[in-house]
């Protein structure tokens, strides 16, 4: 049998063993109880018999005392030979009731009955009852006369020849029984059956109103048989009982009799039926109590269990869960061992969650965690108002071989914690080694480009790292949630690749821009193209004009290239100069530039422009001796004076090769500037380093000027700084007249920007320098 439940078990377990256990007791109880209920009465049963048998024998002597006094007197003996009847009934009369007897009578030799008493039954003497009488001694035994027993005696009368039988004869009825009954000291019940068939008796107390004797006359049939005068058990009408079958004499042989003396089973039991009566109340109570107890007891042992297991339950459902003990036994124990092992389970577990959502070396947040944050801000705030920032550190390699990696952890750490110190609102995490990620919420794409330009400046702030102070250059990437998804499907993504864009056209903070992103395939189909592109003749020079600002003239143009797509279009360098760097498609089309300024600087020279012209040398190419002889085989052949734009980054990367190449380009008469001066990690030591001419102040510092008091005080600061080296200083990104009036005012040399002319191709720059002088007045 199965139990859902262990107290259930433990009940019906407990109560079926009491169950057993009691219905053992009892039914050894109840067999002792009979066993010796049943040996009593044999016993009593035993002894009765012997009663019974000696006042048989006193009786039967009281009867042949008087029927021999009768039989031997002389006058009687007389009157039965002389056939005397009145005499004779007289004697036997006066005998019979002085000896207070039922019947008494003379048989004689002929059958001729005078009787006394009761003399109407007499006559129906069977034949056989005679037979049975002696002729020269006294007989007796049981004679049934009418249906009815009787014990009797028979004397003969000898006159000296027999004549016949004095006969007395008292009847064996209920009250006899009931007087024999009393004899005994147990309440038993005494009766005389005769037989009147073979295998049937009859009790002739009850006459013919007699029950069923049939299963009496086969114990009776059996007892004799068996001839043992030993107490059997009956079962007969009269119920069961314990009975004693005792043969009596008869005189008719035909017609035997038996005493039984019996008494019923139930009679013997009643004194005990109490103690059985209560033992059985007793063990129902037990166990009810027990039921009761044992449920108890289980409950009390399985709650704590039950408690175990729901909270098991709970624990693997992830709940947090302990388990309170009330007990302080095994379970107890066991509770405590559950509560320190769920304990410990869900401090494993937080530590999981905590390193599945924090970089381990700076225990920032991570990209995880982050993703988990934009989620939550969109649900709260809506796509549209949730941008997503990548913030880098410029530099990282160069600024990590000059910290330690410790450090640079520690400074990452540092910048993390300073967005928390900007604002609680912008959640952040740790993106790549060197990238932080920043969500935030913010009104539409202007204000989140603020905030942005905002958090980068607080971040900006020089750090101390243990003893050092470390100063940082950042850049940003920025990426709304609800827009580009189709192009690239993680903000964080878009986010990064905007930080590569804002890096790639030097700009402080960059919006992802998915134009520029283009399809990747396309853009590497477009590397592909490139160098058909430049023998095809697809790409174009513009020139924008420098215009020094003392002689308040254009002494010189930057060239930049275009590619004329035939499929795609106008395309401007941002877009594909970083790929080119990438594909070492660069030195190809470096060589067409430089050749290209070359003529184009020929052909200003021809309308009598002689014109200085900047061309841009991507930092890879600092590392390549090979470019560096073709570039000045190229630069050679140049009528005017050629300048190399370079960006000081290209110099520290592989700055032995660099400014080997560089003091090569020097001496060979081309002039050095450093480009975009400002967005990187600026390095004194460097500056001093390479042979430059010409220090070009990065636009973002240019477009900052009208606002921001800190970077009019860079500017000046770093025009100041590049003329103690001996450097010309160019300003570019001029947009406005007052960014012109400043840097006037602060002494640079050379202005570059859209205020003076936009990149333009050559023809348009030709008609430009043709008017040159009266643009130049209206410039300043
Ligand atoms: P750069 O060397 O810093 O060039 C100046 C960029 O600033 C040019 O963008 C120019 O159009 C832009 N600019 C000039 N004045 C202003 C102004 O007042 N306001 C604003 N908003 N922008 C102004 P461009 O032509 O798109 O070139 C982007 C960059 O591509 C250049 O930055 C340069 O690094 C690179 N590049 C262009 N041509 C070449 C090339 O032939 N070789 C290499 N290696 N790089 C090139
Ligand atoms: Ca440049
Ligand atoms: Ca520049």
């Amino acid at each position: 049998m199965t139990f859902r439940h262990l107290r259930t078990k433990l009940t019906v377990l407990y109560a079926g063993l009491f169950a057993l256990v009691l219905l053992v007791i009892t039914g050894v109880v109840y067999s002792a109880i009979v066993g010796n209920a049943t040996k009593v009465v044999r016993g009593e049963l035993a002894a009765s018999g012997t009663v019974f048998d000696r006042i048989w024998a006193l009786r039967t002597a009281q009867l042949e005392n008087g029927a021999g006094l009768l039989s031997r007197d002389f006058g009687f003996r007389a009157a039965v030979a002389t056939h005397d009847g009145a005499t004779i009934q007289s004697a036997l009369e006066n005998l019979r009731v002085r000896l207070g007897l039922d019947t008494a009578f003379m048989i004689g030799v002929d059958g001729s009955i005078i009787a006394a008493g009761d003399a109407g039954q007499v006559h129906n003497l069977t034949p056989a009852a005679l037979a049975g009488l002696q002729p020269d001694d006294a007989s007796s035994g049981v004679v049934i006369m009418n249906g009815a027993p009787y014990q009797a005696v028979a004397v003969p009368v000898l006159a000296p020849a027999p004549v016949g039988w004095v006969v007395f004869a008292a009847r064996l009825d209920q009250a006899q029984m009931k007087s024999l009954e009393q004899l005994s000291a147990i309440p038993l019940d005494a009766s005389i059956l005769y037989r009147t068939s073979p295998g049937a008796w009859r009790d002739g107390a009850l006459g013919d109103h007699a029950r069923d004797q049939t299963r009496t006359s086969r114990f009776v049939e059996t007892a004799l048989k068996s001839g043992v005068a030993s107490p059997v058990a009956m079962d007969d009408a009269a119920g069961k009982s314990i009975g004693l079958v005792k043969p009596l004499d008869a005189v008719d042989q035909s017609a035997p009799a038996v005493l039984v003396l019996r008494y019923p089973l139930a009679r013997a039991l009643a004194p005990y039926r109490l103690l059985l009566g209560a033992l059985v109340l007793i063990g129902f109570a037990g166990l009810g109590l027990l039921i009761v107890g044992s449920w108890a007891l289980a409950r009390g042992v399985t709650r704590p269990i039950s408690a175990l297991e729901e909270a098991a339950r709970r624990l693997q459902e992830g709940e947090t869960v302990s388990v309170v003990a009330e007990t302080h036994d095994e379970i107890a124990r066991l509770a405590d061992r559950f509560n320190s092992m769920a304990a410990e389970i869900g401090q494993r577990q937080r530590r999981i969650t905590h390193m599945a959502m924090h970089d381990a070396d700076t225990d920032l947040p991570n990209r995880q965690s982050l993703e988990r944050e934009i989620a939550a801000l969109a649900q709260q705030a809506g796509e549209d108002h949730v941008f997503v920032a990548a913030i880098g550190v410029d530099r990282f390699n160069h600024v990590r071989g000059a910290i330690g990696h410790a450090l640079f952890g520690e400074l990452i750490k540092a910048l993390g914690r300073r967005v928390g110190q900007f604002s609680n609102e912008v959640r952040t995490a740790r993106l790549s080694t060197s990238t932080l990620g920043a969500a935030f919420e913010a009104a539409d794409l202007g204000a989140a480009t603020q905030l942005i330009e905002r958090l980068c400046s607080a971040m900006e702030q020089p750090l101390r790292l243990g003893c050092n102070t470390v100063d940082v250059s950042l850049s940003a990437g920025l990426a709304s949630l609800a827009e580009h998804a189709e192009i690239v499907a993680s903000a964080i993504d878009r986010a990064t690749i905007g930080l590569d864009q804002a890096r790639e056209s030097r700009r402080r903070s960059a919006v992802f821009d998915s134009e520029r992103y283009g399809d990747p395939a396309s853009n590497l189909s477009l590397m592909s193209e490139m160098r058909s592109s430049i023998d095809a003749g697809h790409m174009l020079l513009h020139h924008q004009p420098k215009f020094d600002l003392r002689a308040r003239a254009v002494v010189g143009t930057e060239a930049l290239v275009r590619w004329t797509h035939p499929t795609r279009g106008f395309l401007v360098p941002d877009l594909f100069i970083g790929m080119a760097e990438e594909t070492g498609h660069i030195r190809a089309l470096t060589e067409w530039v430089l050749q290209q300024a070359i003529a184009d600087q020929r052909a200003m020279a021809a309308i009598g422009q002689a014109q200085a012209v900047s061309v841009n040398i991507s930092g890879r190419l600092l590392s390549d001796p090979e470019f560096a002889d073709v570039a000045l085989a190229l630069v050679e052949g140049a009528d005017g004076q050629i300048c190399f734009e370079i960006t000081e980054t290209a110099v520290i990367e592989n700055p032995e090769l660099a400014l080997a190449i560089i003091a090569r380009f020097a001496g060979a008469g081309i002039q050095v500037s450093i480009d975009d001066y400002g967005t990187g990690l600026s390095s004194l030591a460097y500056l001093k380093q390479i042979r430059a001419n010409e220090l070009k102040i990065d636009k973002s510092f240019v477009f900052a000027l009208n606002d921001s008091q800190r970077d009019a005080l860079l500017v000046r600061s770093t025009i100041d700084l590049a003329h103690s080296l001996g450097l010309k200083v160019t300003a570019e990104g001029v947009e406005t007249e007052t960014a012109l009036a400043l840097l006037t005012g602060m002494g640079c040399d050379l202005a570059q920007g859209y205020l003076i002319a936009k990149p333009m191709p050559i023809n348009q720059l030709l008609s430009f320098l043709s008017h040159e002088d009266g643009a130049a007045k209206s410039v300043g």
